[in-house]
Parts: structure tokens; sequence; C-alpha cells
């Protein structure tokens, strides 16, 4: 016997009975994103390694030992998608989709990071995310979060809570910059290995450690919000007053850094104490100099990902996917006898092109009728078509209730169609 080969440690098969809750999230969202007037962009899932680099920053988890890279045939360094910000933005430069408009994205696929596999942390999973391009002000920020808000209103979650910060400017981290490194090298024995070689590279990312032995020390470093720039303090005053306006509730989270370099102004995570230590399902911010960064015009930016897998997790922890009826067909065809067959898959196809949505499965492979009601009752249907030897004879079609107690019923192809107008 040959051994069974297994799926990447890490990466997920979404099994048939699952799907259909992905399906149910993944429109709702959608809905509400047209609803906003955002458009979707499908974006390739490699892109050359030096965009991720560029993108991410150099001194960050991600592109330090989370990238899934290789050569390609050619040697010219690839790398799976950890995110999908820096596509976007390729993207749009790309395209001069950028000039003088404004843009609002969002996207849904496969992102791909070597990290430690645990529960709601994978190597590959699914984000749903948004990239607005071409506005600065806070409005679009508090629309924004009010949106995500609406995603949990419509999915019927209630315990999220919105946590916000403002990064300032470049200028006004530098400043920040010094005083941080100053105070961890006062603490410099209690830094973990990590955390010692970012302090002169990238200390803001100490901030963002996820080791529980910094905890103290980081509660206790000097905080960013102290040092904002003017422009930067208006425009985080702007928002609240935007959030308190529209009475949409927010904590503000001084030490929330974000664990990508691109972001600035604001940032903001939605976090639950449902889904133990990976609470963060929906995370983003501003990166207003990412696009010229880029070799793209000075355009401003903001956008955020939510994922989909933890996202679903807290769904299902609440209990808020019972009775789905999604997948449940209407009908089960019966179908008895070689002759049944070929006028039943007939009649399947005139029922198809009567009812573009209808949910019709037909029984193939034969097999009596005890054995194929049986499967029309497992199948969920709602009603049971029947074509036997007598049907057949009267050039009738029984029809049959399976949920409820009914005399079954017989009618002729006409009389069928105007009787299931009248049902579905
Ligand atoms: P975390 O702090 O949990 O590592 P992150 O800051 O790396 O998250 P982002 O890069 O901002 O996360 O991604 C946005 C969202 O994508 C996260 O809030 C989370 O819901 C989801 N996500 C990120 N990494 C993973 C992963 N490895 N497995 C499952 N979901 C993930
Ligand atoms: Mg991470």
């Amino acid at each position: 016997m040959s051994t069974k080969i297994q799926a990447i440690r890490g990466m997920n098969d979404i099994l048939p009975e699952k799907t259909i809750f992905w399906r149910v999230v993944e429109r709702k969202l959608s809905d509400i994103l047209i609803g906003y007037g955002y458009q979707e962009l499908r974006l390739p899932l490699l892109e050359k390694t030096a965009l991720f680099q560029r993108v991410i920053g150099e001194v960050t988890d991600i592109v330090e030992k989370e990238m899934y890279t290789f050569d390609d045939r050619n040697g010219e360094s690839l790398s799976l998608r950890p995110e999908g910000t820096a596509g976007c933005v390729r993207a749009m430069i790309e395209h001069g989709l950028l000039r003088n408009t404004i843009q609002k994205i969002w996207y849904n696929g496969a992102m791909f990071r070597y990290e430690k596999p645990q529960k709601e942390r994978y190597r590959q999973f699914h984000q749903i995310g948004v990239e607005v391009y071409g506005l600065s002000t806070a409005d679009i920020d508090a629309e924004i979060l009010l949106m995500t808000a609406r995603f949990w209103q419509v999915l019927g979650l209630k315990d999220l809570e919105l946590q916000i910060n403002s990064l300032g400017s470049s200028v006004a981290r530098a400043t920040y910059r010094e005083k941080l490194v100053e105070y961890f090298s006062n603490n410099l024995e209690q830094l973990d290995e990590d955390s010692h070689r970012r302090l002169h590279s990238n200390p803001l990312r100490i901030l963002d450690s996820k080791n529980p032995d910094l905890k103290t020390l980081i509660e206790n470093a000097p905080q960013l919000l102290d040092y904002l720039d003017d422009e930067s303090k208006q425009h985080f005053e702007q928002l609240q007053m935007f959030l308190n306006d529209a009475g949409l509730k927010y904590t503000i989270n001084p030490r929330l850094v974000r664990g990508l370099d691109y972001y600035n102004k604001t940032v903001f995570e939605w976090v639950t104490t449902k889904l133990g230590s990976q609470g963060t399902v929906c995370a983003g911010g501003r990166y207003d100099g990412l696009v010229e960064q880029l070799g793209g015009s000075n355009t401003p930016a903001i956008g955020f990902a939510l994922g989909l897998e933890r996202l679903i997790a807290l769904l299902e922890a609440e209990q808020l996917f019972q009775n789905t009826k999604e997948n449940q067909p209407h009908i089960y065809l019966m179908m008895v006898g070689n002759e049944a067959l070929i006028k039943g898959l007939s009649l399947a196809e005139q029922l198809r092109n009567e009812f573009p949505q209808l949910k019709l499965i037909t029984h193939c492979g034969g097999g009596n009728f005890k054995n194929q009601f049986k499967k029309a009752d497992k199948s969920g249907a709602k009603w049971a078509l029947i074509l036997g030897e007598t049907e057949l004879a009267n050039q009738q079609i029984g029809f049959k209730n399976l949920r409820e107690e009914q005399p079954q019923q017989s009618f002729s192809r006409s009389d069928l169609i105007t009787h299931l107008k009248s049902l579905l």
C-alpha cells in the first residue's frame, strides 16, 4: 500500500459543510462594500520579492521570516503574497488608475505567511481587504470604520472592540523613535533577541512584539501620541469627532503600531477576546507615503484587511451559523426505470429553464422507490417529484411534500410548472 500524502501544515481544506458559511459571509460583505461604492480588484498570488521588501519593510516579521520566497526557473526571486496592499498599490500605479481621481478598491483572496501554525494562525489564510486612494481627510477614515462596524452588525456580531491610534507623520515618528531607543537602551537586559536586533533598525517594531515577557516593559514605554505633529493630532481629533458623532464606540490604544512599516496617522484594529490570543479580526490604517515610495504620484491612501478564518471562527463561536438554508434544494427528482430517466432529465432541464434560481437534484444512478425516497429525504429537499411507470403511463408527474404531511399529488408538465410558480 502506498503512503497517503497530506496537506501542508498550516494550510486548510475548507470542506463542503463549511464553504456554505464562507459564501454567505463573502456575499454579505461584498454587498456592503458595493453599497459603499467599492470595486473589486483581482490580483496575482505571486509578485516579485522586491515589491514586498519595499512595501512591508525589510525589518518586519513578515519579510524577515514569514515569506514563501523562491527563485523561478529564470532565477528571479518571487514570493507568494503575504498581504494584499503591496500588489494593490503596484497594480494601481502600473495601470495608471491613480491620476487625479479617487479609487475605492476591495479584494478577497489567499495570503501566505510562514508562521507557527496554531489556532486561527495559519500559513495560508484569507483576507478581504479594502484600499482607498486619493483622500487625505479624516472623514474617509471614519467612514471606513463605520463600514466595518456595519460588517459586524449585518453578521450579527456584537463583541468586537474597536481600538484606534495615530502614528503621526514620519518626522514626528523620528523624534519618538529616539525616545524609544533611549528607553529600551536603558532596559537592555529585559529585551529578547528579536527586540535587541530591532533596537536600532526598527525600534517601533518592539512595541508590536507578541512576547509576553516584554509586556510590562512595552506598557511603560513612552507613548507615540505624546509626540504627534500638529497635523496628525488634528486629523486624529477629527476622526474621533466623526466617530463620536456617528455613535461608534472605540478605545484609544496608544501602543497600537501594526506589524507593517507603511502606516502613518490613523491605525486601527477590531479585536475580540473570544479567539484566544489570535484576537485581531480586522486591522488597517493610513499609508499616505506608500504610493509615491513605489514610484507613483503623491497619493494619500488608507486601507484594512480582515481575516476570514478568524471572522468565521468567531461566528461559529457565537453560534451565528445555524439554520442556513443556502444550499437546501427545492426539489429532488426521483426516476424509477429507464424510460423515466430519459423523460426525467429533460423535465429537469425544462424546470431549470423555467426557474433559473431553482435548486434541483436529479436522482442519478438508478435504484428502487424506497431507496430513492430515502435519498430524497436526506437531501433536505422540500419536495420530491416522482417519475415511475404509473406516472409515465398517465403522462403525469408525482409531487410530494417531503417536509409536511400532505397527500401526494399528480400534475401534467404544464400544471406542474404553474403549481411550482405558486410555490417558489
Ligand atoms: P497578528 O497580529 O494576529 O499577527 P497581523 O498584524 O500580522 O496579525 P495583518 O497583516 O494586519 O495582521 O492582517 C490583517 C488580518 O489578517 C489580521 O487581523 C488577521 O485577522 C488576519 N491574519 C493575519 N495573519 C494571519 C494568519 N497567519 N492566519 C490567519 N489570519 C491571519
Ligand atoms: Mg502577524
